[in-house]
């Protein structure tokens, strides 16, 4: 099975993406992984990668494709995989599923991970840290000990740009723009399938969802057709 993971930013994503290897059995590849992973070896690719980044550019198309090729033609990824973090152009999608051709694999299956944006947003400006120690905390999960002051060193708590809340909405909306034409082009049924799970439920239970609904999508049809 090939499956996609879709969620807005602050949905949880992170925590469903290892599950898949350690109850599923298979690998979940992230593009930003495997671009960190070559930046790492400083191959002449990785040595690339980190110029480009560093001036705050975009890695091409053509780079991010020939390496998920490569990473998808490994062993462990012979029985399928779980993609994190791509496609996200419907460029991306069309050639996402030509390699799947190349490489023998069904067409892929996009979970998306839906969560109320009110709820994101909460969660998304909930994360305040320490100018002076660096710690960090988060008004939900995470609360300081005194409202407002570092449990170290009782500094002031301060918000990073990226966590308030009118960020919070900018990149909810970013992230909307961005993957409802990726959406759109996996609902043609040529293309593969859309499955949407609540995304706001305990981590656990959002995973039960998950592999209810591969029962029914993906392993259901792939028994069927071995026994017929
Ligand atoms: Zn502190």
């Amino acid at each position: 099975m090939v499956l996609l993971l879709f969620g807005p930013p602050g949905c949880g994503k992170g925590t469903q993406a290892p599950l898949f290897r350690e109850r599923l059995g298979i690998p979940a590849v992230s593009t930003g992984d495997m671009l960190r992973r070559e930046s790492e070896k400083r191959s002449s690719v990785g040595k690339l990668i980190d110029g480009l980044l560093a001036e705050g550019q975009l890695v091409p198309d053509e780079l991010v494709n020939r390496l998920l090729e490569a990473r998808l033609a490994e062993e462990d990824c012979h029985d399928g995989f779980l993609i994190d973090g791509y496609p996200r152009t419907v460029e991306q999608a069309a050639h996402l599923n030509d390699m799947l051709d190349k490489l023998h694999f069904p067409r892929p299956v996009l979970i998306h991970m839906d969560v109320p944006d009110r709820v994101l947003v909460g969660r998304l400006s909930a994360r305040w840290n320490c100018p002076n120690c660096g710690a960090i905390y988060n008004v939900l999960s995470k609360p300081p000990k005194d409202p407002g002051r570092c449990d170290e060193d009782a500094a002031l708590l301060t918000q990073r740009k990226d966590d308030t809340l009118r960020t919070a909405y900018r990149r909810l909306e970013a992230y909307q723009r961005l993957t409802d034409p990726v959406l759109a082009y996996y609902e043609e049924a040529e293309a593969g399938k859309v499955v949407h799970v609540n995304g706001h439920q305990r981590p656990e239970a959002v995973f039960e969802e998950i592999k209810a609904a591969l029962e029914v999508h993906v392993l259901v049809p792939v028994r069927a057709r071995a026994r017929g």
